[in-house]
C-alpha cells in the first residue's frame, strides 16, 4: 500500500557530525517528495569530552531548525528535534540541553557502550558478541527508565553492523526477557518506539527495531510509533518510511505520531 501521509521523524542536517545537507537544502527536498512533515534530529552525544562544543553544536542546530520551522510553515509541519545519544552517561548534561531550547521532539538512543567508541567502529571478529549485546540492552534498560525523550531510537541498532555488514547470526531471542523489559516500560511511561528505516536500505535489510519487536510493543499497550530514516543525505529523505508504516499498520497501529512542543500527535495511517 502506498500512504499519502508520510512523515520522516528522524533526519540529520549537517549539523551532525555525520550529516551532508543544509536544513533548508533537506527542508526544500522534503517538499518536493510531498512529505508532510520532518524532524530534524542532530546528534547531541552526550558523552563527548568537550560539553562546551556540544552545546554549541546543540545550538546552532535548533537555531537553523528554527528558521526553517518559520520560513515552511502552512507548507509542511518542522519538528524542532535533538538525537540525544548516551544520555544516561551524563545526565546533568543532557537536561542541560534539554532545559536550554523548547525541542518539539527528542529522541533516545545508543549507539555506544561507556567508555567504548559507537558500534560502527568495532572489529566483531574479536569481540564477545553476547556480552556487547547484553550491555546494550542494559543501557537502554536505563536509558528507558530515566525516561526524558519522546521516542527510543533504532532498539537493536548494533545488529546492523554485527549482522549486517559482518555477517554475524544473533538469536535476539536470547535476549527476549530485557527487550520485554524495554519494551514495557516505554508503553507504561507512554513513550514511543522508533521504527528505524535506515536498516531497510543498508546491509541488514530490516527496520530496527524488526516487525516482531513492534508488534510485541503493540501487546504491552504501546501507543506510540515514530518512523524515522535516519538520513544522513538528502537522497535518503522519507526513504523506507512507506515500508516502516506498513510495519506499524501489520502490527495493529492504526496511527503514526509526530511532536509539537513534546506532546504526541496522532496522525492516522492512510
Ligand atoms: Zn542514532
Ligand atoms: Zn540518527
Amino acid at each position: 500500500m502506498q500512504y499519502k501521509k508520510l512523515l520522516d521523524l528522524h533526519v540529520h542536517t549537517d549539523n551532525s557530525f555525520d550529516g551532508n545537507h543544509s536544513t533548508t537544502y533537506l527542508c526544500e527536498r522534503a517538499q518536493m517528495l510531498g512529505l508532510r512533515a520532518v524532524a530534524f534530529t542532530d546528534h547531541s552525544d552526550i558523552d563527548t569530552p568537550d560539553k562546551q562544543q556540544l552545546e554549541r553544536s546543540a545550538l546552532q542546530s535548533f537555531f537553523e531548525i528554527s528558521k526553517a520551522k518559520s520560513a515552511f510553515r502552512g507548507r509542511m509541519i518542522i519538528c524542532k528535534g535533538i538525537e540525544l545519544g548516551q544520555p544516561v552517561y551524563d545526565i546533568e548534561t543532557s537536561e542541560k540541553i534539554l532545559n536550554s531550547q523548547k525541542y518539539d521532539f527528542v529522541i533516545g538512543s545508543v549507539h555506544n557502550l561507556r567508555g567504548m567508541q559507537d558500534f560502527w567502529y568495532l572489529d566483531y571478529s574479536k569481540e564477545n558478541v553476547p556480552e556487547l549485546l547484553d550491555k546494550y540492552f542494559d543501557e537502554i534498560i536505563n536509558l528507558v527508565d530515566w525516561g526524558n525523550f519522546d521516542t527510543l531510537a533504532h532498539l537493536t541498532y548494533p545488529l546492523r553492523y554485527i549482522v549486517g555488514d559482518s555477517k554475524i547470526p544473533v538469536d535476539l531471542s536470547k535476549y527476549d526477557d530485557k527487550i520485554n523489559l524495554i519494551l514495557k516500560t516505554l508503553a507504561e511511561k507512554e513513550l514511543a518506539l522508533e521504527i528505524n528505516t535506515s536498516g531497510l536500505r543498508q546491509n541488514l535489510k530490516k527496520t530496527m527495531p524488526e516487525a516482531n519487536i513492534v508488534k510485541r510493543f503493540k501487546d504491552f499497550g504501546g501507543k506510540y510509533i515514530t518512523i524515522g530514516s535516519d538520513a544522513h543525505y538528502a537522497e535518503h529523505l522519507g526513504a523506507g518510511i512507506n515500508e516502516g508504516m506498513n510495519i506499524a499498520k501489520d502490527c495493529g497501529f492504526d496511527s503514526v505520531t509526530l511532536y509539537q512542543n513534546r506532546e504526541p500527535i496522532q496522525i492516522p495511517i492512510e
